[in-house]
């Protein structure tokens, strides 16, 4: 599936202990993970985060004291046995603020086996309020004992060709963002009412694609609010927000006076 259809894929399903996210690329993985550790602090608990309660706005920002992000030592190869029996005891904890708490793996799939073993133990008697979410690019490194444990989800790559009219709109959009001032966004901003989620999706993505390739041409502070907002943008169109409330939002955020 992609990205975007992983929205419809939690609102359907309950929540898993534990899923494995693989395929597509390891940035496209992180954002899977980084929803899908939203979703399980969300205080709306209906399967598909709601992006404005107090845990989604943290876990937005990436300030929710109950999502962790484990890394593997740069300096191994693998990830060691100490490492995942510390995160086996962290699972312990109770949740600070949320009623889960989510511990996402970056590249699970360097686990050696020991600390596959580690992970196994926790996985067969997880604490009700823990999730887990390994990242994997390659989940045939996982051992079968602890996939059969995990719910799969499967990332295709993102189309990568935005059809002409999503990509007209983003180069409007982000023309009229680069002027001095941003009268014209407001009639940039009018045709993303009647785009569906997914073309939604696209014009994001083609926005964020601008903003990647403008390092040079506006002020470094102009540059981050931008992609701080498309961000945003991002997750809030993945919880439902329609086309006009978003053309809303990217003023609001990139011209209004407050947060
Ligand atoms: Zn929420």
């Amino acid at each position: 599936m992609e990205l975007s259809d992983l929205a419809s894929r939690l609102r359907s399903g309950r929540l898993f202990h534990a899923y494995i996210v693989t395929g597509a690329d390891a940035g496209t993985r992180e954002r899977a993970g980084d929803l899908i550790a939203q979703a399980a602090v969300c205080q709306a608990e209906r399967g598909v985060p709601c992006g404005v309660c107090r845990d989604c706005v943290k876990a937005r920002k990436k300030i929710h004291p109950d999502i962790e992000t484990v890394r593997r030592d740069p300096d191994q190869a693998f990830y060691n046995v100490e490492s995942m029996r510390a995160l086996r005891t962290r699972a312990l904890d109770v949740p600070n603020e949320a009623g889960r708490a989510v511990h996402i793996v970056a590249e699970a799939d360097l686990m050696n086996v020991q600390a596959q073993n580690a992970m196994l133990k926790v996985l067969e008697e997880p604490p009700t309020h823990a999730v887990f979410v390994l990242l994997a690019d390659n989940p045939q490194m996982l051992l079968e004992t602890v996939r059969s444990r995990c719910e799969t989800i499967g990332l295709t790559p993102e189309e990568t060709a935005l059809d002409g009219k999503i990509e007209g709109m983003a180069e409007d959009f982000f023309n009229e963002f680069t002027k001095e001032d941003g009268l014209g966004l407001v009639r940039a901003v009018k045709p993303m009412e009647k785009l569906s989620k997914t073309e939604l999706f696209d014009l994001v993505t083609g926005l964020r694609r601008r903003a990647l390739d403008a390092a040079g041409q506006m002020t470094e502070d102009k540059l981050r609010r931008l992609t701080d907002t498309l961000d945003t943008a991002d997750q809030m169109v993945f919880s439902n927000l329609k086309g006009a409330a978003l053309g809303g939002y990217l003023i609001a955020r990139l011209y209004g006076s407050g947060e």
